[in-house]
């Protein structure tokens, strides 16, 4: 099959979430199984500056815009994987610090940036040969992308993946002129939400497949607490939405082959590796080496509400009595960064907190933690939950969307179910009492190192829906 995935994100290049990392490893895959896989993307100064290899394509789109002609030159690379990657440049909209926005707020004109994006993927696909039978677009930023195929009439099937049901891509209205579209998709039926344009609803209403990241978000979204006012939208099309776990580049994340780790292990020598990369955590991040004999929880997240930093926030204090180390790994709202900050300043000899993003110190992180907390309002697939696992920490997790999917109660992790600080300081109790039973310890991570979170094994339910798409099933 020939498939053009449109996502605003890719991993390493051009990453806020695990979007980047499923663009990163997805295509891979296919085209590991044979078949043709492009990925689009902005031309980000972030891909720039880091993808030595790509290079001006002798393609320049003309991308129509609110009535404007912009003419966007093409770039074309290859992904370490052998995926091939076009980057679309038009430096007034992506040649900027950050992808959506900075910590004062979204970019004013994410409309015009991503509208304009979708329409010169839609134009690149037109002009590509052999043509792409199918468009998969992901997200809000690449949502218009059905809406285009279906006004234009093209030659294209489209499926959408909603990575994150909470970031729709709503505008006022006025901003609809810019799709090109005629005046008929501002309705209910396709793009307007309560006299508003919404990206995604759209792309819901409009794309020919449909798809998430897991089983369990899949039903969530279907209802009122977890739809995010587009419950309605997917019980229309609830027949054509199918939810497939993320699954993780298990070559990246690889405990035994890490290079960014201080010592590498596997799963025959769990417990003396973690602990060599426990006490190298704490020594790098200035925290007592006495600390490594107690339990040591952690937390990557970014820190939005989404997240449960919340509830995170409100377990610490039982985690300093309990005398036990927390490190955390986040950015994004400003008061939880205070707060988490605050902790790390009144507790230096348990608790560190690093603000900003750092790959490096996650996988860092992943290998020296026992446990690892997640304790979400609602999650879509998560990927950390999933790392944890693979490096033998012991997760944490509220039973939601793919948390729920992935985690075992009692056997590759611990859960909880309300939402509520008195739930999550109960499991945390559970896996601090279940810590020092060291035999007892080791099942639980060994149970999670065996885990098969490979792409290989999700790979065959996208063929599937490609093949319906394509009348090939
Ligand atoms: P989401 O996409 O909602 O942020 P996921 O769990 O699906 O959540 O994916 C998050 C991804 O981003 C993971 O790969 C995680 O390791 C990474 N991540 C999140 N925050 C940071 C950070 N501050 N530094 C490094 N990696 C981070």
């Amino acid at each position: 099959m020939n498939i053009l995935f449109a996502a605003s994100e890719l991993t390493p290049y051009a990453k806020t979430g695990g979007l980047g990392d499923v663009l990163a490893a997805l295509p891979a895959e296919l085209r590991a199984r044979g078949h043709s896989v492009a990925v689009a993307l902005p031309l980000y100064r972030q891909l720039r500056a880091s993808l030595a290899e790509l290079r001006r394509a002798p393609l320049t789109l003309t991308v129509e815009l609110g009535g404007r002609a912009l003419s966007a030159p093409v770039w074309q690379g290859t992904t370490r994987d052998g995926v091939t990657l076009f980057a679309i440049e038009r430096d007034e909209f992506f040649d900027r610090g950050q992808l959506y926005g900075t910590a004062d707020g979204d970019y004013f004109d994410n409309a015009a940036r991503f509208i304009f994006y979708s329409r010169a993927v839609v134009a690149l696909a037109l002009t590509l040969e052999p043509r792409p039978q199918i468009i998969h677009a992901n997200d809000w930023q690449a949502a218009l992308i059905p809406a285009l195929v279906r006004a234009g009439r093209l030659p294209f099937k489209t499926a959408l993946t909603v990575h994150n049901l909470a970031y729709q891509g709503m505008f006022p209205a006025a901003e609809f002129a810019l799709t090109g579209l005629p005046g008929f998709y501002l309705k209910p039926h396709a793009l307007e939400y309560y006299g508003r344009m919404n990206l995604l609803k759209g792309g819901i209403l409009l794309a020919d497949a449909l798809t998430t990241v897991s089983a369990g978000y899949a039903r969530e979204i279907l209802t009122e607490p977890y739809g995010c006012g587009l419950d309605g939208a997917l019980r229309t099309r609830g027949g054509a939405l199918t939810g497939i776990l993320n699954g993780i580049d298990t070559e990246l994340w690889n405990p035994a082959t890490d290079p960014l780790l201080a010592a590498p292990y596997d799963a025959r020598r769990v417990t003396a590796g973690k602990r060599r990369n426990k006490l190298a955590l704490l020594e790098e991040l200035g925290l007592p080496l006495t600390l490594a004999e107690r339990p040591l929880l952690a937390v990557i997240s970014r820190l939005v509400e989404q997240k449960g930093i919340a509830l995170i926030l409100r377990a610490l204090p039982l985690l300093v009595e309990r005398g036990a180390g927390l490190v955390v790994l986040g950015a994004g709202e400003a008061a939880y960064e205070a707060e988490l900050r605050d902790w790390a300043r009144r507790c230096p000899r348990q608790v560190s907190v690093s603000v900003g993003f750092d790959e490096r110190l996650a996988h860092r992180i992943e290998a020296a933690a026992d446990i690892f907390l997640m304790p979400s309002r609602f999650e879509p697939c998560g990927l950390n939950q999933l790392y944890s696992m693979r490096y033998g920490t012991v997760p944490v997790v509220r039973k939601v969307g793919g948390l729920a999917d992935s985690v075992a109660d009692g056997e590759t992790g611990f859960t909880f179910s309300d939402y509520t600080a008195e739930e999550f300081l109960r499991v945390i109790v559970s896996a601090l009492e279940w810590y020092p039973k060291a035999k007892k310890w080791k099942a639980l991570r060994l149970a999670g190192m065996r885990q098969d979170f490979s792409w290989s094994r999700r790979v065959p339910e996208y063929e599937k829906i490609y093949a319906q798409l394509t009348g090939t099933a």
